[in-house]
């Protein structure tokens, strides 16, 4: 999997085909979507126009909290999948673990049947606690590859982050950015950016890259979606990457996955 992808959140289906393909012009290679997004379609016709040999693409979507349960979710697979217009997605993870709904392992058990189908290359989560990756590896039999959560320099999860490494479990970061709210204006971004001749956008991409995180940055403008990816000649020191671990603040922007049960 690409350690940076383009994700697609809050992207309109018709905006989507025209910002999937300028990602794919400026390099990017892994998307980042879900059936939630209610973009699969126009993602998937970037994809086909793209001209791009299927396996050199990286495509991530994910199954939404109502479509939870065995035979749901391989009802909703083949749904994104045609929606995709793809034979087998890379990455198919659990969106939430919705815990009061009590279905994750169900349905993470029709991951397993996907995955040995061969529909999907490989399976994983997001917004797993530890406590909802415990119990997952406890009653199933593939430990998931990716735990997608909310990670910025304002949320900079050590507990998970460590869990994961335990487990051999990758952590891809949403809303790497922090949502671009504030966070590219805190003092040190923007004096480390200076520093380095580069944007804040590109300094806090930087620090989740040396931090092993996998990102999947959005934007729908051209000149950013092509400054989020153009992030591979530069390096931050020691001094930078302590200055940005001192910015964490334990604040999340989404919902706690614990309380997330409704929609
Ligand atoms: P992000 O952190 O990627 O920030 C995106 C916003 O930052 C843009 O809308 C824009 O306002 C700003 N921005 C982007 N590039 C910029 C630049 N170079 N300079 C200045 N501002 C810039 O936020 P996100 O979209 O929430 O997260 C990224 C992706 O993560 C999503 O598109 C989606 O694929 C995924 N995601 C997943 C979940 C989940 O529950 N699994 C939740 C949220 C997001």
């Amino acid at each position: 999997m690409p350690q940076l992808g383009f994700g697609v959140w809050q992207v309109p289906d018709d905006e989507a085909e025209t910002a999937v393909t300028q990602a794919l012009q400026a390099g990017y290679r892994s998307i980042d979507t879900a059936a939630a997004y209610e973009n699969e379609e126009g993602t998937g016709r970037a994809i086909a126009k793209s001209g791009i040999p299927r396996e050199e693409l990286f495509v991530t979507t994910k199954l939404w909290n109502t479509d939870q349960g065995y035979d749901a979710t391989l009802r909703a697979f083949d749904r994104s999948a045609s929606k995709l217009g793809l034979d087998y997605v890379d990455l198919y993870l659990i969106h939430w673990p919705t815990p009061a709904r009590d279905k994750y392992v169900d349905t993470y058990k029709a991951f397993e049947k996907l995955l040995a189908d061969g529909r999907v290359r490989a399976i994983g989560v997001s917004n797993f606690l530890p406590e909802h990756l415990e119990r997952l590896i406890s009653q199933t039999s593939v430990v998931p590859a990716v735990n997608q959560i909310e990670l910025h320099p304002h949320l900079q999860q050590h507990t998970a982050r460590e869990y994961h490494a335990e487990r051999g479990i990758a952590t891809e970061a949403w809303s790497p950015l922090g949502q671009g709210k504030g966070l590219l204006e805190v003092p040190a971004i923007v004096a480390i950016a200076r520093k380095h001749e580069r944007t804040p956008a590109q300094v806090v991409l930087r620090w989740h890259l040396q931090l092993g995180n996998i990102v999947i940055p959005k934007s729908v403008t051209p000149s950013r979606i092509r400054e989020n990816i153009d992030v591979f000649d530069f390096s931050l020191d020691a001094e930078d990457l302590a200055a940005i671990s001192a910015l964490d603040e334990g604040r999340r922007l989404g919902p706690d996955p614990a309380q997330f049960n409704l929609a």
